[in-house]
This record gives structure tokens, sequence and C-alpha cells, in this order.
């Protein structure tokens, strides 16, 4: 049995090493058009490689029937376990799973050298340009080489950073061949807003955060907001970013609140502003937030900074404004600052073993498919999941 797996990503390297591990008489090939293993993964988690999350739950995915499938087969700790036994120590900080070293450039050598001592052969710098069955085999057509092989998978990725070599051209090569490829868009990325956040651009806050999509409420999370310059930031954001994505042509309008003080009622916060506004304005709100943020806070709510008494529909406004921090969304920003696509190879493409519906011997695995989580490792949980669901699958 010879196995080309085109991309030595997340998905490519775990599906090779499950599979040799499982069939060492099987010749693997992976390639890759980087010049070496797993440049994504490198960067992953700030460097860090946020393997897992504690509360694995499909529901903190787009596609909840093809996650189910893969992840009540290959949970958390099945998906932990696997790592122990290639050697691979993990530890949990705060819910989070990470390599032991939380160095993903060490998880990837890592990977990478074992991969090659179990004799599975790489080639880098080498594209996948086309592909035609014949025979019963499959031609791969590269820019080195032209291999004959009984299976061909696809471990491409997506779009998103296309710096390190995901770029989607695999997606052309697909609708070629008769794919559908469902809409793309960038997901866990930051956002643009209609209403200025220069002036408190780097900086940060924290709260409950609630996403509306047509003034309906869709989705709230607790955490921190990071301002950019022409919009917001901030792992809230990352996956407020992705569920507007996933609905993009599903809403006309999406708006985002910042509810500063979540603990805290509209009157309570009055009452206690109340007895702040008899201080001078430098202890009002600056008690709770730094300068820059207390300044905006007042802008917003339309009220001078430099005032020294405040009415009391003046103070009324600021808690308002305090629970109530409204941003239009105006644009998700590109693939290139996105850490996931949104959408990909359409599931009706695939049979129930992640094989084509289309061609025999094609496989598909990781984030090519019409698949993604939210932040806090449920991507790489999706690429390593589903690459030991074909992994076991490709040995029978
Ligand atoms: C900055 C950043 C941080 C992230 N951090 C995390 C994190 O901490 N936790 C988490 O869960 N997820 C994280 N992710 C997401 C996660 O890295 C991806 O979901 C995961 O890497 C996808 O794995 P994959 O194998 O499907 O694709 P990839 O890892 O993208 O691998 C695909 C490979 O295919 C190759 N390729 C593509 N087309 C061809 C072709 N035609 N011929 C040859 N080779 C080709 C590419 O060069 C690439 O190496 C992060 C992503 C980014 C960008």
């Amino acid at each position: 049995m010879k196995i080309l797996i085109v991309g030595a990503g997340a998905s490519g390297l775990i599906l090779a090493i499950r599979l040799k591990l499982n069939n060492p008489k099987y010749t693997l090939i992976i390639i890759d058009k980087n010049q070496k293993a797993g440049r994504k993964l490198a960067v992953s988690g700030n460097g860090r490689c946020n393997i897992g999350n504690f509360n694995l739950n499909s529901k903190f995915y787009r596609n909840k029937a093809i996650s189910e499938k893969v992840f009540s087969k290959y949970n958390l700790q099945q998906q932990l376990n696997f790592f122990e036994s290639l050697g691979i120590k993990t530890k949990c900080l705060d819910k989070l799973y990470y390599p032991y070293s939380e160095s993903a450039k060490a998880f990837v050598d890592y990977l990478f050298n074992y991969a090659v001592n179990l004799g599975i052969v790489f080639g880098f710098q080498e594209e996948l340009f086309d592909y035609k069955s014949e025979d019963g085999f499959i031609l791969a057509y590269t820019n080195k080489a032209k291999y004959k092989i009984n299976k061909l998978v696809f471990a491409t990725g997506g779009k998103s950073y296309a710096k390190l070599g995901s770029d989607g051209t695999c997606f052309d090569i697909l609708k070629k061949h008769n794919y559908a490829v469902t809409d793309l868009n960038p997901g866990l990325c930051p956002i643009r807003t209609v209403e200025s956040t220069k002036n408190v651009s780097g900086l940060r806050v924290k709260g409950k955060v609630t996403l509306f999509l047509d003034k309906k409420e869709f989705y709230k999370e607790d955490g921190e907001v990071l301002f950019k310059n022409d919009g917001l930031s901030g792992i809230v954001i990352f996956n407020i970013s992705s569920i507007i994505s996933r609905n993009i042509n599903k809403f006309k309008f999406a708006s985002i609140n910042l509810d500063l003080f979540p603990s805290y009622t509209l009157e309570q916060l009055v009452k206690e502003f109340t007895f702040k506004a008899s201080l001078p304005i430098s202890n009002f709100l600056s008690g709770y937030f730094i300068k820059n943020v207390a300044e905006y806070i007042f802008k917003r709510a339309k009220i001078n900074y430099s005032k020294q008494v405040f009415s009391v529909n003046e103070i009324k406004e600021v808690a308002r404004i305090c629970k109530n921090l409204n941003f239009t969304f105006s644009q998700l920003y590109d693939f290139d600052n996105a850490q996931i696509t949104i959408g990909g190879l359409a599931s009706d493409n695939l049979k129930e073993d992640f094989s084509s519906k289309i061609e025999k011997n094609v496989y598909f695995v990781g984030e090519i498919l019409d698949n993604d989580g939210l932040c806090g490792g449920y991507n790489l949980m999706w690429a390593f999941g589903s690459a030991l669901f074909l992994g076991d699958i490709l040995c029978k």
C-alpha cells in the first residue's frame, strides 16, 4: 500500500504517524510546499501550541455532526494518550492543554523526527498541482515528481496565514474535480468597527461581550477585549469573528456589546457612580479604568471629560455606556490575520469514512474540511482527531 499525503501540517503529520504505527509495511510519502513540516503548528498558541481543551464539546464547532463522529472515538483523553504513547508529555494550564515543553517548535520537531524514524518519506518544497485516477491507482503530479499511488490524502489546510503554506489553492484543484467548496471566510480574527477605537488602541478591558445579529442576541462570552486602531481583538472577539463568519450571509447588521460591569445592575452602578461623582474627575472612572479608557467612555457618553460636576442624567449615561459599550461590526480582518478558515470542502462530498463520494481512493483530513472550532485548542483537536479517525480507517 502506497499512500501520498499532501500537507505536512498538524493533520498530515499525525495521520502519517498513526498509519505507519498501525501498518509498518505501508509506504507513506508526505509532501509539503513549505521547506519544513508543521510551519503553522510551530507558531500556534503564541508559540506554546494549545493542543487541547478540557471542555471538548461538538457545540464549539461549526459542523456538529462531523465533530461528534470524530470526537466520540477520539476524545481529549484519547488524543492525549496518543501523544503520551509517542513520548510527548502534556500539561494542563487553566483547562487548556499544551505539550509539557510549552514549545510549539519543540512539539513539531519531535513529531517530524518521530515520523522520519518510522520511515515516513518527506518531500519539501513540493506542491501538488493535479491528479487523476487510472487503472485503480491515483497519479499525482507535483512540481518535482509524478507519483503512482494507491491512495491520496488531502491534508492541505484552509486559506488563512498563507505565508505559512496553506493558501487555499487546493480548493481550486478540487473544484476542477467537481467538488463543492463552501464559501471561504476568515475566522478567529480581529474585527473592524464603525466606531473609532484609535484613542484606546493597544489597551484592554474585561467584561461580558455579547454579539447581536440583526438585533437578536446570538453569542455571549466573558473575557478580555483588546482595542485595535480600527476595531477589536482578543480571544472573545476571535470567537465572535468566527460566529459572524459562519453566519455572514444570514444577517444584515451585527453589533457587539461590551458590559464592563457584568456583576452590577445598571441601578447598582448608577448608585456607585453617584457616590464617586462627588470626587474630582481624576478619581471618578479612573478608579476602574486607565485614563485613556475612562476618557473614551466619557467621549462615548458625549460628556466632556474635563467637567468637574455631573448631573444625575450624566452619571446615568456614563453608567449606561459602561454596561453597553456598543460597537457596530463593519468588516472581518483578512485571511492573513485569521487563525482559521470558515468553510471548506463541503461535507456532502464525503462518505462516512472521509473518502470522496466523487472519486475512489481520495481522502480528506483536517482544516480543509468544512468544520472549524472556537479558540482554545479546538482546531488542533479537530486536526488531530480527524487524522486519528482517518488513520484507523485507512489501515483496515
Ligand atoms: C497564528 C495561528 C495560531 C494558532 N493557534 C492555535 C492553537 O493554539 N490551538 C489550536 O487548536 N489551533 C490553532 N491554530 C489553528 C491550527 O493551527 C490549524 O487549525 C491547524 O494547523 C490545521 O491543521 P491542518 O493540518 O489541517 O492544516 P495546516 O497545519 O495548515 O497544514 C496544511 C499543510 O498543507 C500544505 N499544502 C497546502 N497546499 C499544498 C499543496 N498543493 N501541495 C503541497 N502542500 C500543500 C501547507 O504548506 C501546510 O503545511 C492557529 C492558527 C494560526 C494561524
